[in-house]
C-alpha cells in the first residue's frame, strides 16, 4: 500500500477486531461486480468474525452479480426506503467501497454525509475526496475486492476469509480487470488472485455465471446497438452508441442490460475512443473506454459530470438524449490531436 497511512491501518483494525459490532457496507450506486464483490467479500470476512453485517445498496444491481452463495443480506435502498435507512441508523460502522466521493452513493449521499458513527473508505479510483474518517485510497490497485484482500490480512482479520469471501472478491478482480486484461501490471493483483485460489473457487462456474449469462433479449439488445446505434468517427479514432428509454423497452431492458457494451467499440482497430450514452428516467447516463493514455476520466469530469480511471470512467448529464449526441459529437474536434496522437 502506497498512500494509507500505518496509523489508519491500525485505528480500522482497532475498530473491526475490539468487539462485535453492527456495520454497514455501501457500495456504490448502480453497483458493478466490483462493488458487489467487495461488498461481499468484505461483509463474509466481519460476519466470520462475529459483527452484524448488512450490505445496502443504493440501486438494484445486474443479474450476473446476483449468483454469490453468500447468506449476508443485500437490502436495495431504492425499493426499501425505511428499511435501508433503519439499518443504517443503527450501525456502529459504516464501509464505503469502490467509490470516493459521496455523490456516487445516489440517493445515500445525504445519509453517508450526515453519518454519525466512524465511516470506513476502501477504493481504487483516482482524485478522492475526503467524506470518511478512515480513507483507503489506493489507486495503483486493479479492484476495490484486491485492496479489500490486503485490508483484512493487514487487520488480522486473514483466518476469516472463506470460499464465499474469495469467489465475491475474484469476482470483482475478474470483472474490474476486464478478465485480466486491463489494470494488472502490478504482480499484486496475480499474487491476491493466487492466494484466492487456494479457498478452492470455480473459476470457471464465475466467467460462466458473470459472462456466460445473456437473457436472449440482452443479446439482442447488443446486437442491435452495435448494427443500428453504433457511429463511427475513424477520422477521430472514435465510436459512439445512444439507447433510448423506447428503444430499452423494446428490447425488455433490465438493470446491467447495457453493461459492458461501451467496451465493443474498442475492438475495431483504429478505435481509441468508445462512448455510450443510456438514457434513464431523468439523466443520461455516459459510460467512456479508451485505449492507450487518452483521459476518459478527464474528459468525463470537464464534460459529463463524472470521473473514474483513466480507461474506463462514466458520468451523466440531464441534457435530452439528442443533445447529449450533439454535445459529445461537437466536442469531439477539440480532442483530435490527442485523440491522434495515442499509442495503442
Ligand atoms: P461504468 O462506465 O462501467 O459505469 O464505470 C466506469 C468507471 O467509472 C467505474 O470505475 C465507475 O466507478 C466510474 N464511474 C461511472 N459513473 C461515474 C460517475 O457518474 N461519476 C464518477 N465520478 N465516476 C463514475
Ligand atoms: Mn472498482
Amino acid at each position: 500500500m502506497k498512500n494509507t497511512d500505518i496509523q489508519i491501518i491500525t485505528s480500522i483494525k482497532q475498530l473491526l477486531t475490539e468487539k462485535k459490532i453492527n456495520i454497514v457496507i455501501v457500495p456504490h450506486e448502480h453497483p458493478d461486480g466490483d462493488a458487489i464483490g467487495s461488498a461481499i467479500g468484505l461483509s463474509e470476512v466481519l460476519y466470520g468474525f462475529g459483527h452484524q453485517v448488512q450490505i445496502i445498496s443504493p440501486s438494484d444491481y445486474p443479474d450476473f452479480i446476483k449468483w454469490f452463495s453468500s447468506k449476508i443480506e443485500i437490502t436495495v435502498y431504492s425499493d426499501k426506503k425505511k428499511r435501508a435507512k433503519a439499518i443504517i441508523d443503527q450501525s456502529d460502522v459504516l464501509i464505503c467501497v469502490d467509490y470516493n466521493e459521496a455523490s456516487r452513493a445516489g440517493k445515500l449521499e445525504k445519509v453517508i454525509l450526515e453519518y454519525k458513527n466512524p465511516k470506513i473508505l476502501i477504493d481504487h479510483h483516482p482524485y478522492p475526496t475526503d467524506f470518511c474518517d478512515f480513507m483507503v485510497s489506493e489507486t495503483h490497485y486493479s479492484s476495490t475486492a484486491e485492496l479489500i484482500f490486503d485490508v483484512v490480512n493487514l487487520t488480522g482479520l486473514e483466518k476469516y476469509l472463506n470460499k464465499n469471501a474469495a469467489e465475491a472478491l475474484y469476482t470483482g478482480i475478474l470483472t474490474d480487470t476486464g478478465s485480466f486484461n486491463h489494470n494488472t501490471s502490478d504482480p499484486n493483483t496475480f499474487k491476491v488472485v493466487s492466494e484466492l485460489m487456494r479457498f478452492g473457487i470455480d473459476t470457471k462456474k464465475i466467467h460462466s455465471e458473470v459472462y456466460l449469462n445473456f437473457s436472449e433479449s440482452r443479446m439482442k439488445l447488443l446486437g442491435y446497438c452495435l448494427n443500428q446505434k453504433m457511429v463511427v468517427f475513424p477520422e477521430l479514432r472514435t465510436a459512439m452508441i445512444s439507447i433510448s428509454k423506447k428503444e430499452q423497452e423494446d428490447f425488455n431492458f433490465k438493470t446491467g442490460d447495457t453493461e459492458g457494451f461501451v467496451n465493443f467499440p474498442l475492438s475495431i482497430n483504429n478505435i481509441v475512443f468508445s462512448a455510450i450514452f443510456i438514457e434513464k428516467e431523468d439523466i443520461i447516463k455516459a459510460s467512456f473506454r479508451s485505449k492507450g493514455d487518452f483521459p476518459v476520466n478527464q474528459f468525463s469530469r470537464s464534460h459529463f459530470n463524472g470521473g473514474g480511471h483513466i480507461n474506463a470512467a462514466g458520468g451523466e448529464t440531464k441534457l435530452p438524449l439528442e443533445e447529449t449526441i450533439k454535445k459529445f459529437t461537437q466536442l469531439l474536434p477539440d480532442y483530435k490531436r490527442q485523440l491522434l496522437e495515442t499509442i495503442i
